[in-house]
């Protein structure tokens, strides 16, 4: 029977394992930490259901639905409540409408009659050369000017990367955006044209796409896949080191090792960095340790809703950088999926950190918890003690596709070809949304059945 090495039991290494397993291959996943599940955790506690990591996945793609439905799940999962579509953005110190269509664009309060001019100019703003790599910053200011940067993309770019648009990639980090300047001249023209080639493909965009979670939250997913690969799981088993030999790919786990006929490195790439790799070809994945992981930390605060001025009625408020507050921005997470608090109650995650105040992973929890509140009292006018409160910090968040990130992919696809057996996926590959890990795991599993496939096939016809 062929079989498999997962590395990494985070929602990438658990998709792939799960569809490996199902085509009948020997799946062996090999988890550092003593539970599944990476950066997903949520809990319930004290009537709140709280997520300490990511909130909600975005349907992007037919291989979402497809997998909630082969697990079985398609009972439990829970759209938004169509209510929290609304988003805010601070300006002034207030927390403004985010205009949702064309027509409101006109009437909004968030922007200028300059900056709407500068976006009804964009159709003629011809596009760049397909060569030029150029930061979000740039090609935003090239395209819509000053204000939609500040305004618009730089608290969008904290809320999605908790980074820095002066240092993203638009070619790797916003791939989508970048392909509808190069396809269609314009990101308005595009916005229209480009609907119809994603209905054909079953694709959807990410601003058009349902924001989804499971009635016990995130964790619903996981548990559903870890009870699929019950007996395939190894915890606090963290891969060092791997050897290619004559008949595959030997793993060594906490003092143990095993020969698979495959490998896929679905762990965070500052933790391949060091991995000890001796093969055919020569190996080295040092040069992932340059990729930047800004912390992030993030807290779950419960709130009488008396105590809140704020009608919470969106998905929540983020904060751009001119604004110089302390957070990030923060989720309305009891509105986004209700009865996640208490009668009465309401619960707000924020975030903080990211390449922004990257110092803030050292600060303790009191001024943490003093620097949140002071935004949100100021934000949301919350008054009196929080009824809930739970920090989590993620001291290497979010894989950041900066400039140059394209060599990454390059030795990735390289290292595949070369070195038969070998595969890569996640976050800090395909995108590092929830959505792209699941795609990711699941086109990973793909490429691997079909080499296993092919070996067996090639084994028989020698016997
Ligand atoms: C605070 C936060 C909020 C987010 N919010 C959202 C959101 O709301 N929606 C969204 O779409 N995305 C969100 N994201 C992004 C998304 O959650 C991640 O990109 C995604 O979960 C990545 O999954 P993964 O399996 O690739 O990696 P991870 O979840 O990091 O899992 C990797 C696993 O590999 C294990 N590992 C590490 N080293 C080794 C080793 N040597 N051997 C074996 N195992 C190892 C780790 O313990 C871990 O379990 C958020 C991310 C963060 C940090």
């Amino acid at each position: 029977m062929n079989s498999v090495a997962i590395i990494g039991g985070g929602i990438t290494g658990l998709t792939a394992a799960f569809r490996l397993k199902q085509r009948g291959v020997r799946v062996t996943v090999f988890e550092a930490g003593p539970r599944v599940g990476g950066v997903i955790q949520s809990v319930c506690s004290d009537g709140y259901l709280a997520e300490f990591g990511p909130n909600s996945i975005l349907e992007t793609s037919p291989r979402i639905s497809e997998l909630i439905r082969d697990l079985k799940l398609e009972s439990r999962r829970m759209y938004s409540d169509p209510r929290a579509e609304k988003r805010f953005i601070v300006r002034g110190g207030k927390p403004v409408l985010v205009p949702g269509s064309p027509l409101d664009f006109l009437t909004a309060d968030l922007f200028s009659w300059r900056a709407k001019a500068h976006l009804m100019a964009e159709p003629f703003i011809s596009r760049s050369g397909a060569d030029e790599e150029e930061s979000l910053e740039q090609f935003v200011l090239r395209r819509l000017g000053r204000e939609f940067l500040d305004y618009a993309i730089n608290p969008f770019v904290a809320g999605v990367y908790a980074g820095d648009p002066a240092r993203l990639s638009v070619k790797h980090a916003f791939p989508k955006l970048h392909a509808l300047e190069q396809k269609y001249g314009s990101l308005i023209r595009g916005q229209f044209l480009g609907a119809r080639a994603r209905k054909k493909s079953g694709e959807v965009s990410k601003q058009s796409a349902k924001k989804i979670s499971f009635d016990g939250g995130l964790q619903v997913l996981i548990d559903a896949l870890a009870n699929e690969l019950a007996g395939n799981v190894q915890l606090q088993s963290p891969v060092q080191e791997l050897e290619q030999t004559e008949s595959g790919w030997r793993v060594h786990a906490s003092g143990t090792a095993e020969t698979f006929d495959a490998v896929l490195l679905a762990a965070p790439a500052h933790k391949l960095a060091s991995f000890k790799i001796s093969s055919h070809n020569p190996i080295s994945l040092a040069s992932f340790g340059d990729i930047k992981y800004p912390p992030v930390t993030s807290v779950v605060f419960g709130f009488r809703r008396s105590d809140v001025e704020h009608s919470l009625d969106g998905f929540g408020v983020l904060v751009p950088e001119v604004e110089k507050l302390n957070i990030l921005g923060a989720i309305f997470s009891s509105s986004l999926f209700p009865h996640r608090a208490p009668k009465d109650h309401v619960t707000v995650t924020v975030y903080l950190g990211g390449s922004r105040s990257p110092e803030l992973v050292n600060a303790d929890r009191s001024t943490i918890r003093r620097l949140a509140l002071k935004d949100l009292a100021k934000l949301l006018g919350t008054k009196g003690e929080p009824t809930f409160e739970h920090y989590t910090t993620f001291r290497q968040a979010i894989p950041q596709y900066e400039i140059g990130y394209g060599r990454y992919k390059s030795m990735m696809d390289e290292i595949e070809t070369q070195s038969p057996g070998l595969y890569f996926a996640g976050h800090y590959r395909d995108g590092i949304s929830l959505s792209d890990s699941i795609v990711s795991g699941d086109g990973a599993a793909s490429r691997i059945a079909g080499f296993v496939e092919k070996g067996s096939a090639q084994e028989s016809l020698i016997v």
